[in-house]
């Protein structure tokens, strides 16, 4: 009885209360987020081994009038335990098929892709396939110019995975790219693998980081890109820091990454900028 009574009391101990309080201020202050437009889009470039510059991944930042730029680290996750993320999904998707519209027009860019980060959430929406389509006609966007994200590590079960593997299909079938992110470091990749029509694999950086010093990184990153060519599915790296890292990559068979090493994600107009000084 004892024992439970501290149980009972370290439930309601203050620093939970804090928590708790903190979370619901900051669902509160997402919402209004939303509702003001607060989010935006950053740029990072995807280049080939050539130094094509071939796309770009959008990544959302929080523009917050009192904190400045928030990373959505500090806001995915509760806006994943929440209807919000839905909202701000479909806002990041109208954004960048926007910018998808501005590139087509813009000498230079009419090439590129852009690679937008979907939440497994959203794919769960019964009208997610008509929403995109909407999307696609309303900005007039090339669908081979739009690749979305998914990840593995959300938890997903069977029926999960077959009704998106069927609306990923629909989307397929009018041109738009999925590639698997974060591969390798969730629970049920080869079932993702299998089951899902991918065309590209991402080498997660977790893999990338270590991959001169740690023979078993190595080990993985060949792995993943020998199963992507024998699946045939395209193969990109994350988070290249550096030359020798790119170099190792190459010999491994992959030709394109994404990385500080070649830039930085920027807004727009930087993005624009970064392109014109290539
Ligand atoms: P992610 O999709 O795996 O994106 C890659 C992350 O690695 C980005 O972090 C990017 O800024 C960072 N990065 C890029 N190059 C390098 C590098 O060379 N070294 C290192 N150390 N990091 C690098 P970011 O922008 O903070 O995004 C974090 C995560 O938030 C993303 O991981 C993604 O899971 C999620 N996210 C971002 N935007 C969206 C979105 O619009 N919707 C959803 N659902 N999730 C998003
Ligand atoms: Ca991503
Ligand atoms: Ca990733
Ligand atoms: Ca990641």
């Amino acid at each position: 009885a004892k024992a439970a009574g501290r149980n009972t009391y370290r439930f309601f101990s203050p620093e939970m209360l804090d928590q708790v309080l903190e979370r619901a201020q900051l669902v509160d202050d997402l919402r209004k987020a939303l509702h003001n437009k607060e989010f935006l889009l950053y740029y990072q470039p995807q280049v080939t081994d050539k130094g094509e510059v071939i796309g770009a991944e959008a990544l959302v930042r929080w523009q917050h009038p009192e904190k400045g730029t928030v990373s959505p680290a500090a806001f995915i996750p509760i806006a994943e335990e929440t209807d919000l993320i839905l909202l701000l999904g479909q806002q990041v998707l109208e954004t960048a098929c926007q910018q998808l519209l501005d590139w087509s027009s813009r000498q230079g860019y009419e090439h590129l892709t852009l690679a937008v980060n979907i939440s497994v959430r959203q794919f769960q929406q019964v009208d997610f396939v008509e929403q995109v389509t909407e999307l696609i006609q309303r900005y007039a966007v090339n669908p081979k110019r739009l690749k979305l994200e998914v990840t593995e590590s959300l938890l997903m079960d069977d029926e999960d995975i077959l009704l998106t593997a069927e609306k990923m299909e629909q989307l397929q079938a009018l041109g738009v790219g999925f590639s698997l992110d974060d591969f390798g470091t969730g629970y049920s990749s080869l079932t993702y693998l299998k089951k899902l029509p991918l065309d590209q694999l991402k080498i997660d950086k977790s893999f990338v980081s270590d991959l001169l010093i740690d023979a078993q990184d190595l080990d993985i990153a060949r792995t993943i890109v020998s199963l992507g060519h024998s699946l045939n599915l395209a193969v990109i790296a994350e988070g290249v820091e550096n030359q020798e890292q790119q170099e190792r990559l190459a010999a491994l068979g992959c030709f394109s990454y994404q990385g500080y090493f070649f830039g930085r994600p920027l807004p727009i107009e930087a993005f624009h900028q970064w392109m014109e000084n290539l």
